[in-house]
């Protein structure tokens, strides 16, 4: 018996001799070189009987081997590979050739571990792109879904503040920003005039075109003061046939003569109804902050009376409130 020290520890692997073709050697050499840390080496002139463990894939002719050496390839104590050695020699592996086979196991070692770990980073990296992509698509769905909120709560917004027959502002609206902006024009230091208008003897529209009739002007007075008015312009309808619009950063000689521009606008248009053209005047009262109140509901208060006035005085026309009328 000869041995051949590999690393730490010898390892004798008697075989079967002589070896005949297509031995199923590897499993024995496998078996025997399984455990972290050993090496095997053997001489086909070594007596004693080969392990013969389960089937194993046949090798080519052997009959020529009369010795060999092999070392265990060993990442993290498990056995993945095996370094097989032979010569037609008897005794011709030395301690030299053992030790370069386990440095060279050693190595390989490490090579195939580094390879696996490179698939797996790669594997990940695949992994991490199919998540990233997926996280893509799910962000996407989301964004989608957000806009669609956002323009849903918008819709509901625009229902909540809007007169649904005329598509101005309604009246909820109109106090919820006329105490904003007369806040803000305090601060600011800036004019704001309150326009109230209302259609002349609507009752007679209706009861001679019918109550569509009378929608329908309604809706040609709101779709006209929206065309009219500025887009800071706030147009509002107030109650049954009556509109207010708050006119922010306008003093009342301005405002006055936009009200007479609107008067005499509305006053030239006919609203077909059935063959028949409707055609109405609206009077109107105008009145602005600060002169005339100090606050929304009091400016209010004197555009109304201004237009109670323009109704007194015969209808179809613009009245600016000046106090002393009280
Ligand atoms: P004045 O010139 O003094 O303002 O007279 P008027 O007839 O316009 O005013 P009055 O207050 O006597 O009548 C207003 C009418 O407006 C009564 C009401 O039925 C009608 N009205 C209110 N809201 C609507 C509406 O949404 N559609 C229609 N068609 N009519 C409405
Ligand atoms: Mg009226
Ligand atoms: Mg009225």
């Amino acid at each position: 018996m000869q041995s051949v020290r590999f690393g730490w520890r010898t390892v004798w692997h008697p075989i079967s001799t002589p070896i005949s073709d297509n031995l199923p050697i590897c499993s024995a050499v496998m078996r025997a070189g399984a455990s972290p840390g050993y090496a095997v080496a053997a001489m086909r002139s070594m007596s004693g009987r080969a392990r013969s463990i389960g089937s194993c894939q046949s090798l080519p002719s052997t009959a020529w081997i009369a010795s060999y050496m092999g070392a265990p390839i060993i990442i993290k104590d498990k056995v993945v590979g095996f370094l097989n050695v032979d010569s037609a020699t008897p005794g011709f592996f030395t301690q030299t050739h053992a030790d370069r086979l386990q440095a060279f196991s050693s190595q390989a070692a490490i090579a195939i571990e580094n390879a696996q770990l490179f698939e797996k980073g790669l594997h990940e990296l695949d992994e991490r792109r199919k998540a990233q992509a997926r996280l893509r698509r799910v962000n996407k769905n989301l964004e989608t879904q957000l806009e669609r909120v956002k323009s849903l709560q918008e819709q509901l917004r625009e229902q909540a503040i809007r007169d649904p027959l005329t598509g101005v502002y309604n009246r909820r609206y109109l106090e919820e920003t006329l105490t904003r902006e007369i806040a803000r024009a305090e601060r600011e230091n800036l004019p704001i005039s309150i326009v109230m208008m209302d259609l002349d003897h609507f009752k007679k529209i209706n009861d001679s075109y019918g109550h569509s009739g009378g929608d329908l002007l309604l809706k040609t007075l709101g779709k006209m003061m929206l065309t009219v008015t500025r887009r800071s312009d706030v147009v509002c309808r107030y109650g049954g046939e009556e509109f207010v619009v708050i006119m922010l950063g306008a003093p009342l000689h301005i405002a006055r003569e936009r009200a007479e521009t609107w008067r005499k606008t509305f006053e030239s248009l006919r609203g077909a109804h059935n063959h028949a053209k409707i055609q109405a005047t609206i009077s109107l009262g105008v009145a602005a902050y600060p002169q005339h109140g100090p606050d929304g509901p009091s400016v209010l208060a004197c555009a109304d009376k201004a237009l109670y006035l323009s109704k007194n005085a015969g209808r179809n026309r613009t009245t600016t409130w000046t106090p002393d009328e009280k």
